[in-house]
């Protein structure tokens, strides 16, 4: 799982249709995130789609489940089998992985 849901959503439904994996739903207290359905939008975006819309900054990273960029590029693939999604389709925040974790 690379994205979560913290419980400052306020169940607001923003987030749903930007998806390109369908991977948010309604939880029973706030929305949440199928781990096996998010790839940060690698394949799609270059941002992280559920994050850029959330008015209260829910969407935020696990950084106690990262995911190397090729483990997200081959969920998009799998999720997209008729989508072209080139090797080196990964967002920019993950060709400067380090700093992305904030080391
Ligand atoms: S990061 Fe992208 S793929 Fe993951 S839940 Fe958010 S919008 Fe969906
Ligand atoms: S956009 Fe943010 S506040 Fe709205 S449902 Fe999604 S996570 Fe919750």
């Amino acid at each position: 799982m690379a994205y979560l849901i913290t419980d400052e959503c306020t169940n607001c439904d923003k987030c749903v249709d930007p998806c390109p994996n369908e991977a948010i739903s309604e939880g029973d207290d706030v929305y949440i995130i199928d781990p096996t359905k998010c790839t940060e939008c690698v394949g799609h975006y270059d941002v992280p789609q559920c994050a850029d819309v959330c008015p209260v900054d829910s969407c935020i990273t696990d950084l106690e489940n990262i995911e190397p960029e090729m483990t997200l590029l081959e969920r998009a693939k799998s999720l997209h089998p008729d989508k072209e999604i080139p090797a080196s389709d990964y967002p920019t925040h993950f060709k400067n992985f380090e700093i992305y974790r904030g080391e």
